[in-house]
């Protein structure tokens, strides 16, 4: 068994407007990630170094991964999506080659944007964890590989953490991932945003009012408003499929739906 999968490039086909909310995030990475790979050029002109690094961080299902394929996307680059976890290898060195391989597939695909999700895995601070010693070689690993990238090589890494507060602060540094943005929990607004962009292809009854759904959603993610959509779908789609009362799938999606109903008419 080898680590040394094939590292896959990507066109993810995520859009700015398939993000709900976050407009501020949005622009920020426009400037930081997509100006800089789409007009290299002007930056060199004027003397601004865009950054190599760009931590992410806010609670889990707020978009991250979302925000990385989108910026990779809408800057017509390649995409590499890697999970801290799973470059983690029992065998010694291989999670290093791993590393060099996937800097390597990014410098030749260039423009290329490299995402590593959950880096907290892979780069938290010395001495969090036993057996350190092989962690802290992965981690110079990929220390040496950001250093590695040249200005305007057209290699940006975006990284994602839920727990900025135990990564290495080596990590952090100038040239690094020195440009930290928080993904925030969406408040109502954004969640209506949210709620807009997953029905937008999907048949809602007349008395669906999502505006009242982004209300009595306080406290949930991105990714839980998409769940509460797609089991509402499922719903729908069971109840027309069946036709037989089902008392129990009504109750648990009163429960969880609150008001949320799918026409049903659209299956039948
Ligand atoms: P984690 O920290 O758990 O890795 P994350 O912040 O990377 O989560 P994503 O993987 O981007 O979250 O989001 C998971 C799913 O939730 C997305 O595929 C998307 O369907 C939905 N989602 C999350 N945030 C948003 C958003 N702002 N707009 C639209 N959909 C969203």
């Amino acid at each position: 068994p080898s680590a040394l999968r094939e590292v896959l490039l990507e066109v993810p086909n995520v859009r700015w407007e398939d993000i709900g909310g976050l407009e501020e995030v949005k622009q920020e990475l426009r400037e930081a990630v997509e100006w800089p790979l789409k007009y290299p050029k002007a930056f060199q002109r004027l003397g601004i170094t865009p950054p190599k690094g760009i931590l992410l961080y806010g609670p889990p299902g707020t978009g991250k991964t979302l925000l990385a394929k989108a910026v990779a996307n809408e800057s017509e680059a390649n995409f590499i999506g890697i999970r801290g976890p799973e470059v983690l290898s029992k065998w010694v060195g291989e999670s290093e080659k791993r590393i060099r391989e996937i800097f390597r597939k990014a410098r030749q695909a260039a423009p290329t944007v490299i995402f590593i999700d959950e880096i907290d895995a892979i780069a938290p601070a010395r001495g969090v964890h036993e057996g350190a010693h092989y962690m802290e070689t992965l981690l110079n690993q990929l220390l040496t590989e950001m250093d590695g990238i040249e200005e305007n090589s057209g290699v940006v890494v975006i990284a994602a953490t839920n727990r900025p507060d135990i990564l290495d602060p080596a990590l952090l540094r100038p040239g690094r991932f020195d440009r930290l943005i928080l993904v925030p929990a969406p408040d109502e607004k954004a969640r209506l945003e949210i709620f807009k962009v997953h029905t937008r292809r999907v048949p809602l009854a007349d008395d669906v009012d999502l505006e009242e759904l982004a209300k009595k959603t306080e406290g949930y993610s991105g990714a839980d408003i998409e769940a509460v959509v797609r089991e509402a779908a499922l719903i729908a789609l069971r109840g027309a499929v069946s036709k037989t009362p089902r008392e129990l799938v009504e109750e648990q999606a009163e429960e969880f739906l609150e008001k949320l109903r799918v026409s049903r008419k659209d299956f039948e």
